[in-house]
């Protein structure tokens, strides 16, 4: 959009004054984010109204993206980005005399998510608008998102996080467009006489749902999509029955609180009860547009709509789909199915077991009455035309409903035409594996999508100097299409860009550097090897393998203090979910191991650890452009995809990883030597699995270094430390260390090794780091949303 400084200035000191009755001389950093939120909502107003209205008109097919969670972190900058008004309004606040920057430190990090899948919903938001395809967020407007993280004597404690408490100015509250979302009760079925089952309800407890639309803008274009988050409110005609506290309470407990548990199922009720309100809600409302406002004819609504189910938690889109086609629509039990298969879709995230949604069957019949009905009618129906064609053990193994218990993946793939996973890896895995007997039988709904990153943010936004070097050096077109940014692969033997990229990354660990020292009060060496990992904390991901190196590390200073080492600094950043005891454990001991390290004199600057709390979107902005090397060192098999890594390698880190997730992929686009790879493969993996033949406790007694190593967790070595050091001691020798830390340890310390050796080349790793620049165009989500678009759910972009 056109927008010139003058116009700018002029808008913002008008708000400014009309909002808050101030004036730039008294305005605090509060009230000139929300006067400058205020003028860009106006700027892009027009915009999202008039694409709503082409869509009506020319009603084209849309996406609606499920998820039970987004990570948007803050959107101020990422909307003038797309807005092409970035540089415009910087300057024009810099007449003033205030710093954008500044002010965007006001604005919350909308954090209603917890980590990988939420962010990834994010990014797909982004990148569907600014790809130009109709698709829509569906999510719930918790009123606290994940916790913030503080740490205290090493451990993490929780705080909530009250993220509304100065508003949003991105969303709208769309009262009118409310609906309401029953639970309990009791239902029955009687026929009309017409041979048609109709449901009559009793003693049902109502909730209403109201929307809050946040406008997702598209970069340089003119879409502006919808994510559209549900709050629970009470209904204004409450029956007698529920007019009591304790009902209150609980419905507005319904959109209180995001689930801070990263992966593991949480069996509560009140997450049940969630997942039934978001999917209710969100379909209830995009019938009523298509059926209501666009009259469109409800039997052919699978050309107009599809849903994504984003991981299980909203399978239920499947039975409450057919229970609005069916019960409220009129549409037969037949055509309805053929319908709901054909607009639903479905992307597993996560192979690990303890993560595999199930329901007691009980809990669902009490809490969803008619939706449990309609379950047990897709299971019986399905059960009987498969029995005679594939016979009893297939059918079995892939039931709905199954030893008491709801399946909610069985029932997404079921109710789908379409299910994914999200790197190569991990979706042969489901086809070959975890998903087999399901392949055998609908082989043609298996696909892969791997994931991407919504490039902007995580260069434009959080590295606006290397995007200004990577402008000088090839054009801006990569801007539009990452995909360009292969052009750089003729400047790989150019002294002057290797320069200037070194000299990028030096400037980002400087502005990291001064971070580190404002929130940790620890001062590193900006020449040492900033080697960084940030992600959940989960003991598939193997922080403690980073950390028993670093302790490898530490012990061999110690030995021999002069020893030729390239200094290093090892930075963290990781929310472990609070019921997590095992990943606290980790947390602290990674604590008390910096604070050692830290305060050892004979190490000096040469090894400094540095713990990050509260690690979330926007802290991430700050860190990943500063990385030298990004650990991504799960066990093979366990990280589905991975994001972070595709982050790293878009900021020029090189990364350190095993043969996992996007990994693989990512070391096969950057090319041989560009980044270190070890590890055991995924097949030697499931080897291991098969023979039942790791022993944890050889290695431990037969390796001097290791055996050093683990001794320090519980021999006192580590000041500070106390049954956590035993605790994560036992899992590795006693608990025979689920995730092979042991068995990967030796290789983890060669490409450490590696690593360390190429750095001492800053030409050879420059060299590197771009070549991970120039190869990293097909993990942006653009090209993932647009597979998702041509394969998946058959939506068309618009033409500009
Ligand atoms: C990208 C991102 C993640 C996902 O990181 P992985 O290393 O892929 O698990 C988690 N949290 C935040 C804040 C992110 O930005």
């Amino acid at each position: 959009m056109k927008l010139s400084k003058k116009q700018f200035k002029q808008d913002f000191e008008e708000r400014l004054t009309s909002k808050f009755a101030t004036d730039l001389t008294k305005a605090g950093y509060q009230e000139i984010y929300d006067a400058l939120a205020s003028v860009v909502k106006h700027y892009y107003a027009n915009i999202w109204v008039s694409d709503n209205q082409y869509k009506d008109e020319t009603g084209k097919k849309q996406a609606y993206y499920f998820s039970i969670e987004f990570l948007p972190g803050k959107m101020l900058k990422s909307n003038l980005l797309n807005l092409g008004m970035l540089k415009t309004v910087r300057e024009g606040l810099e007449d003033f005399g205030i710093e954008l920057d500044e002010v965007a430190k006001v604005e919350p990090d909308m954090a209603i998510g917890n980590g990988g899948l939420g962010r990834l919903a994010s990014c797909f938001m982004d990148s569907l608008a600014s790809t130009g395809l109709p698709g829509n967020g569906n999510g719930i407007r918790y009123r606290y998102g994940l916790f913030k993280q503080k740490i205290i004597d090493g451990y993490q404690v929780e705080l909530p996080d009250s993220w509304l408490n100065n508003g949003n100015p991105w969303e709208v509250r769309r009262a009118d467009k409310a609906v309401e979302v029953t639970f309990g009760g009791e239902v029955w079925l009687e026929d009309d006489g017409k041979g048609n089952l109709i449901p009559h309800y009793k003693d049902q407890e109502r909730v209403l749902a109201v929307p809050y639309d946040t406008p997702m803008i598209g970069y340089e274009n003119t879409t502006v999509n919808n994510m559209c988050l549900w709050r629970s409110e009470v209904p204004e005609e409450l029956d007698p029955k529920f007019q009591n506290l304790e009902y209150m309470r609980q419905t507005s407990m319904l959109s209180a609180e995001l689930y801070p548990d990263d992966s593991n199922y949480d069996g509560r009720l009140l997450r049940l009860k969630q997942e039934y309100f978001f999917v209710s809600a969100g379909l209830q409302r995009i019938l009523h547009h298509y059926k209501g406002t666009q009259k469109k004819d409800i039997r052919r609504i699978s050309d107009y709509i599809a849903v994504h189910i984003n991981d299980t938690h909203p399978a239920l889109c499947v039975p409450e789909f057919m229970r609005l086609l069916v019960d409220d629509y009129g549409v037969g039990w037949n055509r309805a199915w053929d319908t709901t298969v054909k607009v639903m879709s479905y992307t597993n995230h996560t192979i690990l077991s303890e993560a595999l949604e199930k329901w007691p069957e009980e809990m669902v019949k009490q809490l969803l009455p008619r939706i449990y009905q309609i379950i047990v009618e897709i299971d019986r129906r399905r059960t009987a035309e498969l029995l005679p064609k594939i016979g009893a053990s297939l059918v079995h193994n892939t039931r709905i409903i199954k030893d008491g218990q709801i399946h909610m993946a069985n029932l997404s793939i079921i109710g789908s035409h379409s299910t994914n996973g999200v790197a190569k890896l991990h979706s042969d895995l489901l086809k070959d594996v975890e998903l087999h007997d399901f392949y055998e039988i609908y082989p043609e709904r298996f696909n892969n999508k791997t994931n991407g990153i919504a490039d902007r943010r995580w260069i434009q936004i959080a590295n606006e100097r290397l995007s200004g070097i990577i402008d000088e050096t090839i054009g801006k077109s990569w801007r539009h299409d990452l995909d360009e940014l292969k052009l750089l692969k003729n400047f790989k033997d150019d002294e002057k860009t290797l320069e200037k990229l070194q000299k990028a990354k030096y400037d980002d660990k400087l502005r990291l550097a001064a971070l580190i020292k404002e929130k940790n009060g620890i001062i590193v060496n900006p020449d040492a090897i900033f080697d960084v990992q940030v992600k959940r904390l989960h003991a598939y991901k193997r922080q403690l393998l980073n950390a028993l190196h670093i302790l490898k590390l530490y012990f061999d200073l110690k030995e021999n203090p002069e020893l030729d080492r390239v200094p290093r600094v090892f930075i963290f950043g990781a929310k472990a979910a609070p019921s997590y005891h095992y990943a606290k454990s980790i947390i602290k001991c990674i604590n008390e191991i910096a604070n050692m390290i830290n305060n050892d004199q004979t190490v000096k600057d040469k090894l400094k650890v540095v713990f990050m709390e509260n690690y979330n979107v926007s802290l991430a902005e700050m860190i990943i452009p500063a990385a030298n090397v990004g650990e991504q060192i799960s066990l093979a098999s366990k990280e589905a995809s991975g994001t972070s890594n595709m982050k790293f390698m878009l900021n020029g880190t090189l990364t350190i990883g095993t043969l996992d997730g996007a990994n693989i992929e990512i070391f096969e686009a950057a090319g041989d030597g560009n980044n270190f790879v070890f590890g055991l493969t995924k097949d030697e993996v499931y080897e291991y699995y098969r023979n039942g033949n790791y022993n944890a406790r050889d290695i431990f007694e037969q390796n001097p270094v290791v055996n050093r190593i683990l001794n320090a967790l519980i021999d006192g070595t580590i000041p500070n430390i106390k049954s956590e050091g035993r605790e994560i001691f036992d899992s590795l020798t006693v608990y025979n260390d689920e995730y092979f830390v042991l068995r990967d340890f030796n290789d983890y310390v060669r490409a450490q090794a590696d690593l360390e050796k190429l750095y001492r080349d800053p030409k050879a790793w420059a060299q590197a780091s771009l070549m991970n620049i120039a190869n990293v165009g097909r993990f942006s989500s653009d090209r993932t949303v647009k597979e998702y678009a041509d394969d998946i759910w058959y939506i068309k972009a618009k033409k500009e």
